[in-house]
């Protein structure tokens, strides 16, 4: 049987030799346009070769890989400057759904498609009613025969200009009498090339356009494609969103080491380590990034325990508009210059700092994460939220 150190191996030298230098670095948070096409191709390889589904169990078509095998993929995927993937909706989300919850009718028709990265996903979740407040979604579903008829909108739904397949959080029924109003939604696979649904991207920050508002009027899904019971879709989705990270962290943190080793490399060359309060700082983000790793694995090798994986979302998006916010004051009027994409260094720190505003909305907001904390962990009274 392999060891770890042939796994290693195996991996870091398939690595080599498909990470091509017009892939190396390329897409990414705040960069998932760049490259697209030739991103896809290599996430179809990396598909082909056993590697997207590592962490899936082998009755489902994956390695089933224990977690410290995980770990060491995504160490050496980030350590190679392999490209940002561009299936990883399907792969950390909606397949481990499937899998858990879904029909084996639905698991054979999407799976397959998850897998090898010809179907791509997107999240439609958000609504410009319903971000943190989620259980207010207003996205209607309706049966119509042998199917689900939607209306309403959807927003900052990330690749949706290039998904095929969205799962949609939509109300099927009224609030019954009394419930909460959790009741009554349900979780929907459907379709996104099809008359009813319009895509529009929305311009960030950053001048990209990596999300959209996703309007369905008049669109339709099969009756069948409903995951879970038809008005338990909470469940469901609630179940999705604990999927989404897992070991993909240990590598995201590899990449914040090599952000780091480049804006010390950048800090030298400008001469801003003469500033003591730039030394200061540097020398922070690695302890913090320190300590944040080494929180980051003892979660993922315990038995989960309350908070602990909020703590590093907490940790993390923090971590990463420090940098942003260091790398502005080591570039200094370089760094308010327009995003043109056509300055090279300039350019990319000016990206992750506009882009690291992001971090501590999507996924929950840091807010809500700390109420979350204060309220299940420390046991506070609950927040009166009117
Ligand atoms: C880059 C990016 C990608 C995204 N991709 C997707 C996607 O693919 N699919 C999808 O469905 N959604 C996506 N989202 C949406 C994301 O999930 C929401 O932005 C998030 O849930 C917050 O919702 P909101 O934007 O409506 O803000 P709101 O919920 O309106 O919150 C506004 C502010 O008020 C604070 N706040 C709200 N309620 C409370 C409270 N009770 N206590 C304290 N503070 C509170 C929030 O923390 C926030 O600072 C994405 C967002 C971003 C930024």
């Amino acid at each position: 049987m392999q060891d770890d150190q042939e796994f290693r191996r195996e991996i870091r030298d398939w690595l080599a030799a498909n990470v091509t230098d017009d892939l190396r670095g390329a897409g990414g948070a705040g960069r998932e346009n760049e490259a697209f096409s030739r991103r896809l191709d290599f996430t179809r390889r990396l598909a082909a070769a056993g590697w997207s589904t590592l962490a899936w169990p082998v009755e489902h078509g994956g390695r089933g890989a224990s977690l410290q095998r995980q770990v060491i993929f995504h160490e050496e995927y980030a350590k190679a400057g392999a490209p940002g993937r561009v299936d990883h909706i399907g792969i950390t989300m909606v397949g481990p759904t499937l899998m858990q919850l879904g029909t084996d009718r639905q698991r054979e028709r999407f799976l397959p498609g998850i897998a090898t990265a010809t179907e791509l996903w997107c999240q439609g979740y958000s609504e410009p009613g319903a971000g943190s407040d989620l259980a207010a979604v207003t996205t209607r579903a309706e049966l119509d025969g042998d199917h689900w008829v939607l209306t309403g909108q959807k927003v900052w739904t990330s690749l949706a200009h290039v998904a095929d397949w969205c799962f949609v959080l939509a109300r099927t029924a009224p609030i019954p009498e009394g419930a909460s109003r959790h009741a009554g939604l349900s979780y929907l696979l459907v379709p996104m090339r099809q008359p009813g649904v319009t895509v529009r991207p929305i311009r960030q920050l950053t001048g990209d356009s990596e999300f959209n508002e996703v309007f369905f009027d008049g669109a339709r899904t099969e009756r069948d494609l409903v995951v879970g019971e038809p008005g338990q879709g909470w469940r469901v989705a609630m179940a999705t969103l604990g999927f989404e990270r897992g070991a993909a962290t240990v590598g995201q943190q590899v990449g914040f080491q090599r952000d780091l080793d480049d804006l010390v490399a950048l800090a030298r060359r400008t001469g801003a380590t003469a500033d003591p309060a730039v030394r200061e700082r540097l020398t922070r983000a690695w302890i913090d990034l320190t300590v944040l790793r080494a929180h980051t694995l003892r979660v993922l090798s315990a038995p989960p325990s309350a908070g602990t994986a909020t703590v590093i979302k907490l940790l993390w998006s923090r971590w990463r508009q420090g940098l942003g916010e260091l790398a502005m004051t080591i570039l200094g009027p370089a760094g308010v210059a327009s995003v043109t994409g056509d300055d090279g260094e300039a350019d990319r720190w000016r990206r992750l700092f506009l882009f690291s505003r992001a971090d501590t909305i999507y996924g929950g907001s840091n807010e809500i994460q700390r109420g979350i904390l204060a309220e299940r962990v420390l046991g506070l009274p609950r927040q009166d939220r009117r």
